[in-house]
């Protein structure tokens, strides 16, 4: 706790609030004070702990609304938002089905305009940090981080052809490969800590059938080399599963492990198709999880979560390519995670999909020193639901409601270091209205294109 003298000038105040600040993911603090300085949390107490009101820049009063840390998505595509209301209801990831956009198929200035939306999106629902992977990375990162979340992106990393695997070939192309990852150690040098340190970048390595073995090792070289964390799809399908067999006579798992990718530096997306061999060694290895519950139980699929968290791994929750609101993927981990065990358990509390959508996310991500929670010291990334409506009374038990109740649309305030990005539901850096109008044009194009084959 730092030692505050009474004359202290903050930057922003926020009172009158409930907070939920996730150390540990069950603490409340009732009329709290929040004070920020140089972008972190200076102070969190009640107002009945604090005595003459403190001074601030800017104080804002938020009586009867309930406040979180930031939500952590450790998996995204902002890009999908394109296949939207469609691609929920073919039951297999976008990349690998015919007569849709493709990411080989978006512009650079396409790119833009819809990536803005899913990071706009995501933010105006209370995510303060998405880890985004798809294409033109260099052209969408800051352009996503300018709206004022956090952007921990990349553009994919493969050396397939795609334009064959949504048809059933896997072509792999040295010089794809070595683009993509060199595409994405530039990412890195180039815009690592930009846009006020919002912008961070992890190899996104697309999967193990995307990239062939020699190119999988080559990506852990570089991995060891820059220091970087890597990310992955990893046992999403039983198409995986057969080109990964028929290729390396090996699960998935089986082959990161030999690779040296399967390590706690590694976030890996699904892992549904996974024997009780591959569970043991992703928890041997300590990898982390991003749990995508709603987007695939939607697809009829879901991964073994209990086996893999008593393995040893770590779960976080992130929406891939379904829409962005954390608060209603954190509902379905409560509910799928209820519905495995066939029962309501200590398992599965809101507590724990709250820790999963906050802390777990920041370590995934390996910033846990400096997000993903409400505690002083730690960047001030925070979020504020409104509690006075209907369906969100009473508020008896603030976190029961917010998982069991609310929605990424009941979030009025969002602030990252200590900047307000959202306020009275709108983003106070950009013009929603132009990033839907620029975002809807740039998709009805893709999907012409896509129509005429
Ligand atoms: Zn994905």
């Amino acid at each position: 706790m730092s030692n505050p003298s009474s004359d202290q000038l903050y930057d922003l105040v926020i009172t009158g609030a409930t907070v939920l600040t996730g150390a540990p993911a069950g603490h409340v603090i009732d009329d709290a004070v929040i004070a920020v300085s140089n972008g972190r949390f200076a102070r969190i107490e009640p107002a009945g702990a604090i005595g003459a009101p403190l001074r601030a820049r800017r104080t804002v009063h938020l009586p009867g609304r309930v406040i979180t840390p930031g939500l952590v998505n450790v998996h995204t595509h902002a890009n999908l938002s394109m296949v939207r209301g469609v691609a929920e209801d073919l039951g297999f990831a976008p990349a690998y089905t015919p007569g849709i956009p493709q990411g080989h198929m978006v512009t650079p200035e396409e790119a833009y305009a819809i990536a803005r939306l899913g990071a706009l999106e995501a933010l105006l629902f209370g995510s303060t940090l998405i880890n985004d992977t798809f294409v033109h990375a260099d052209i969408v990162t800051p352009a996503m981080a300018e709206i004022g979340l956090r952007v921990w992106s990349c553009g994919r990393i493969h050396d397939v052809d795609f334009s064959g695997v949504s048809v059933g070939r896997w072509d792999y192309v040295d010089a794809i490969g070595e683009k993509t990852l060199q595409d994405a150690i530039d990412l890195a040098e180039r815009f690592e800590g930009k846009s006020g340190g919002r912008i961070g970048v992890q190899l996104a390595a697309h999967a193990p059938d995307t990239c062939s073995t020699p190119f999988l090792r080559r990506i852990a070289r570089a991995a060891e080399e820059t220091g970087l964390r890597v990310t992955t799809h990893l046992s999403q399908s039983k198409v995986e599963l057969a080109r990964i067999r028929e290729r390396d006579d090996k699960s998935p798992p089986e082959l990161l492990d030999e690779i040296g990718l399967l390590n706690e530096r590694l976030t890996a997306a699904h892992c549904i198709h996974v024997s009780d061999s591959d569970i043991a060694r992703i928890g041997k290895a300590g990898i982390h999880v991003a749990h995508i519950a709603k987007g695939n139980a939607t697809g009829a699929t879901i991964a073994p979560t209990h086996k893999l968290r008593a393995a040893g791994a770590k779960l976080a929750l992130g929406t891939d390519n379904m829409h962005a609101d954390m608060v209603e993927v954190m509902r379905w981990a409560l509910a799928v995670g209820r519905i495995q065990l066939g029962a309501v358990t200590p398992d599965w509390q809101p507590a724990t999909v709250f820790e999963m959508a906050t802390m777990a996310g920041a370590r995934a991500m390996g910033l846990e020193e400096e997000i993903g929670s409400i505690e002083v010291g730690k960047q001030a990334d925070f979020v504020a639901f409104d509690f006075r409506q209907p369906h969100l009374t009473p508020a008896t038990n603030p976190l029961g409601n917010l998982v069991h109740v609310a929605q990424g649309r009941d979030v009025e305030l969002v602030a990252v270091g200590g900047e307000v990005m959202v306020e009275g539901g709108r983003p106070t850096r950009v013009d929603a209205e132009a990033i839907r109008r620029d975002a809807a044009a740039a998709i009805a194009a893709l999907w012409k294109r896509a129509r005429e084959g």
